[in-house]
Order: structure tokens, then C-alpha cells, then sequence
């Protein structure tokens, strides 16, 4: 397995590594198997989160088993002030059965304005700060949907990572990974898959390392299955060939920009309607020629798009920007 220093953290990172989020959906006998076989595939990285459910006391259990120094581990959090942050802190070190973290991430910073809060006086960062300096954890780092407030925490300094989406259909921080490789800041890349939309894994995550700004990628897994055939990218690493290159455009053009990343930050909408279950069937129909599959999959749900009533909660939420209202519309346009 190929590896990479995570900038200036001094880690020595695999580049394929563990994504936290499906792990919720096996017990804890597969957790163990899944982080089993992430390590003799040479997977060194697990990023998990507060807010993956389970993700972190799975991982937690796995690893006492297998070993904790086996792994350098990464989680984050969604607070935002000095004692909230301290309190998830502790929980993380008892779900994952350690007493220090290797990473610690600021989780979906949105705006600037969080950015500034986080960084004053009350804020979480002199938090973990204190944390670092006793050793609780090891580095602080942030993540993002948005390469600009990125690269404003670049230029502020403080962060030893950065972790943003990435994938041969969402290219916009490029530039930004770019500056964090001269700043020796480590890259992180979340979301290879664009959510779930880019069908082919394979080529997504040999685009994804072939970038030699990025540290490591986290795609997500839940199977022993993914877990090897995603390690060999890693393994074998090989560049993409012209025909290959086509594959991926031609996803990338079916797709366009303006496409749900099943991020699920929209969710819960009041009516009920499970938004990102909508588009993915919306997916199906249109570009993946599974018309009646889909529309039976649709019409069983009991809330679908057409229940929508407009209210626009879930935009607010949506970390694309999305124009889910609209797009709703498409489906049921489609699928009734
Ligand atoms: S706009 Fe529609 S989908 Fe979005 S939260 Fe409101 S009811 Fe739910
Ligand atoms: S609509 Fe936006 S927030 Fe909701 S799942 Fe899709 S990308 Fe995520």
C-alpha cells in the first residue's frame, strides 16, 4: 500500500483509508472483520465522526481487539464552542476505547462566520488547543464542503489537515489542495464517490490518488468486499488510461453540477420526505435505465417528492446549495 506524510503531522498515511459512515449499518462481529482486513491491506487511516451514529463505539471496540496503535485514527465534531467541544471530546475517547485521538476535526464548517466563532474567545479551537498541549490529542483539523473557507483556514494557520470532497465529478478544490501541499498542510479526501452518484469506484478513487496533493482518500465501507478491492487501488497503483478517462467524462457529464451528494445534512424534512431516497430514484429512472424498478421503489414510499409543501428548511441545510425545491419537482415530473 502506497503511503504519504500527512503534511505537517509527520504521519505516515495509507492512501486509500477507512471512511466511518457505513460501518453504523454491521454488527459489531463484521465492524471487527471490516477493521481486520482494512489493516492486512495495509489501511492505516480511520476517519469516523460524533455524528456517525454508532461509528465511533464500533471502531472503538474493533480496535481493542486489534490494536489501537495499528491505526491512526481521526474523528471530529459538530460543536462549536469551547465546553461543548470538550464534552464530545471525552465521549469520542470513550467510544473509541483510547485515551488520545490522532486527528481531531472541526466537522462541516459552513460559513465564515463559524469559522470566526470557532477561533474567538469562547470558541472550540483554544479547546483543543489545550487538548494538544496535553497530549489528548494529537493534531487539530478541519473539514468543509466549501475550498474557500478552506483556504481561509489555510491562510489563519493552526490546522495540520484539511478534509473536503473530491472526485472526478467535484474538482473545485483543486487549488486548494494545491496550496495545502506547499503549506505542508495534509489533505483528506471525503465523498470520492460523490455520494454514491459516480458508479464506478474504481476508477473515481485512481483519479482521486493519481492527485499528488492529497494525503489519503476515505472512501466508506461496510463490506470485506469493498475493503479489498478499494486497498488495491492503493496497491496497484495505476494511472488511468485515455478510455478510462472517457468513462469517467461521460459520467461527469450525465451528472452535471447541480446533483444530490446523499449527504443527508437536509434531513429531517418536516413533511417526512426522505430528500435524498427522491433524487436517488429520480437517478435510477433517468440515467440508469431502471425505469420500473424505480418507480416501485418511488410509488412504495409513503412521503415522496409530491408531498413536498415548499416550506425550504432542507435548503438551508444543503452544504451544495441545492435547489431541492426545484428538483423535486423534476421527480415528480418523472415519477408521479
Ligand atoms: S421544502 Fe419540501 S422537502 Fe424541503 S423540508 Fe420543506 S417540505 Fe421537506
Ligand atoms: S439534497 Fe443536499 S443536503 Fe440533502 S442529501 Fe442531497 S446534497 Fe445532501
Amino acid at each position: 500500500m502506497e503511503k504519504r506524510i500527512l503534511g505537517k503531522t509527520n504521519l505516515e498515511v495509507s492512501t486509500i483509508g477507512f471512511g466511518g459512515i457505513p460501518i453504523q449499518r454491521v454488527d459489531n462481529e463484521m465492524a471487527v472483520k471490516l477493521i481486520e482486513e482494512s489493516y492486512n491491506r495495509g489501511i492505516n487511516f480511520i476517519d469516523t465522526a460524533r455524528g456517525y451514529n454508532d461509528s465511533e463505539s464500533l471502531i472503538g471496540q474493533a480496535l481493542e481487539r486489534i490494536g489501537r496503535d495499528k491505526f491512526i485514527l481521526a474523528t471530529k465534531s459538530m460543536k462549536r464552542d469551547y465546553k461543548g467541544i470538550l464534552e464530545e471530546l471525552s465521549i469520542s475517547l470513550k467510544n473509541l476505547r483510547t485515551d488520545y485521538i490522532d486527528l481531531f476535526q472541526f466537522h462541516n464548517i459552513r460559513s465564515f462566520e463559524e469559522l470566526d466563532f470557532i477561533l474567538s474567545e469562547n470558541g472550540a479551537f483554544k479547546a483543543l488547543k489545550e487538548a494538544k498541549e496535553k497530549g489528548v490529542i494529537k493534531e487539530i483539523g478541519i473539514t468543509s464542503h466549501s475550498p474557500e473557507i478552506l483556504d481561509k483556514a489555510i491562510d489563519i494557520g493552526g490546522f495540520s489537515t484539511i478534509q473536503c470532497p473530491y472526485n472526478p465529478v467535484e474538482r473545485q478544490a483543486e487549488e486548494v489542495f494545491k496550496k495545502a501541499k506547499e503549506m505542508n498542510i495534509g489533505v483528506i479526501v471525503m465523498k470520492p464517490l460523490a455520494g454514491g452518484a459516480i458508479t464506478n469506484g474504481e476508477l473515481s478513487l485512481r483519479f482521486i490518488v493519481d492527485n499528488p496533493n492529497i494525503s489519503v482518500v476515505i472512501p466508506g465501507m461496510d463490506t470485506l468486499e469493498q475493503v479489498s478491492s478499494n486497498a488495491l487501488v492503493g496497491i496497484n497503483k495505476r494511472k488511468l488510461t485515455v478510455e478510462e478517462e472517457e468513462i469517467l467524462r461521460e459520467e461527469s457529464k450525465s451528472l452535471g453540477s447541480q446533483f444530490c451528494r446523499r449527504c443527508g445534512y437536509c434531513l429531517p424534512c418536516p413533511q417526512g420526505i426522505d430528500i435524498p431516497v427522491q433524487f436517488l430514484m429520480e437517478g435510477y429512472y433517468t440515467r440508469y435505465d431502471l425505469k420500473d424498478w424505480a418507480k416501485s421503489r418511488y410509488d412504495a414510499m409513503e412521503k415522496r417528492a409530491v408531498h413536498c409543501v415548499e416550506c425550504g428548511l432542507c435548503e438551508t441545510k444543503c452544504p451544495y446549495n441545492l435547489p431541492i425545491r426545484k428538483m423535486l419537482k423534476n421527480v415528480v415530473e418523472k415519477l408521479g
